[in-house]
């Protein structure tokens, strides 16, 4: 048994030289997963020391462009490295036929593709499991609830979600994009590892969730180069590095957390 949480982006919407949007990969035994893929993700998981040839699939977390807009460049990639085992795409329930058109309108049609690509939908509240002994469970955040008004279609589908990963006898939950501080508290387990966005979230927040969680571990992303430079002081405030700022390549080690006292930090 094996697990790791790999970081493979860390900045906010922001474009920054050197750093790529928020992402991270769930890697638990054989199977990588991706959560997120935004603008320039194919770089970002070969940057991390990932071949793109061993993700399995990808979550979306929500469709801002930060977070999905190079799914149809990584797909591309899978295509140009003759791919021949099946890609998941896992995706909110009102996102799926939007996700689909975006590929096609891409020219990604299934059936030129030289793989299976899988669309699995879930639905906020859902428990899922992309590999046996991985559970993903969904929640809802108010992220996009800002935009419900502009959209005069009816079209556009407002979930944004916040996730808690189960795996190697630890759990991760992570954020995703919020709305406000009060979507930080949308699960009642009790996490080891506590993945935050640092773009709507104040260091008075983080500081609070700290607090909340004690014996996790909280790790913040998501964040501009500016703002990492005081989230660092943050991280360095407390002695227990119970906070820590992630940085493109970090490496968790979930196996060795899970061993270890809980909440103490199992960086490779
Ligand atoms: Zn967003």
């Amino acid at each position: 048994m094996t697990g790791q949480i790999i970081f493979t982006g860390t900045s906010s919407a922001m474009a920054e030289p050197k750093r790529f949007h928020s992402s991270f990969i769930i890697n638990h035994n054989d199977y990588f997963l991706l959560v997120d893929a935004g603008d320039g993700i194919s770089k970002a998981v070969l940057e991390s020391g990932i071949h793109i040839g061993m993700l399995n699939g990808v979550l979306i977390t929500h469709r801002h462009a930060d977070h999905w807009s190079g799914l149809p460049s990584l797909l591309t990639q899978l295509n140009l490295i003759r791919r021949t085992v099946p890609f998941t795409i896992f995706a909110h329930e009102s996102d799926l036929e939007l996700l689909k058109d975006y590929l096609h309108s891409s020219y990604l049609f299934d059936e030129r593709m030289n793989f299976i690509m899988e669309y699995i939908s879930f639905t906020a509240g859902s428990t899922f499991s992309p590999d046996e002994g991985l559970l993903v469970s969904a929640f809802a955040n108010s992220h996009l609830e800002k935009y419900r008004r502009y959209d005069t279609s009816g079209k556009a589908g407002f979930f944004s979600g916040s996730f808690l990963f189960s795996c190697c006898g630890v759990k991760v939950y992570y954020t995703g994009d919020i709305g406000s501080e009060e979507d930080l508290y949308l699960t009642d387990e009790q996490p080891d590892i506590y993945i935050t966005e640092c773009s709507h979230v104040s260091e008075a927040a983080i500081r609070g969730l700290a607090k909340k969680y004690e014996s996790a571990t909280i790790v913040m992303t998501h964040y501009s180069v500016d703002q990492g430079f005081s989230l660092v002081s943050l991280a360095d405030k407390n002695p227990v590095s119970s906070i820590t700022l992630a940085f493109e390549g970090m490496r968790i080690d979930l196996k060795t957390l899970a061993e270890s006292e809980k909440g103490k930090n199992s960086y490779v």
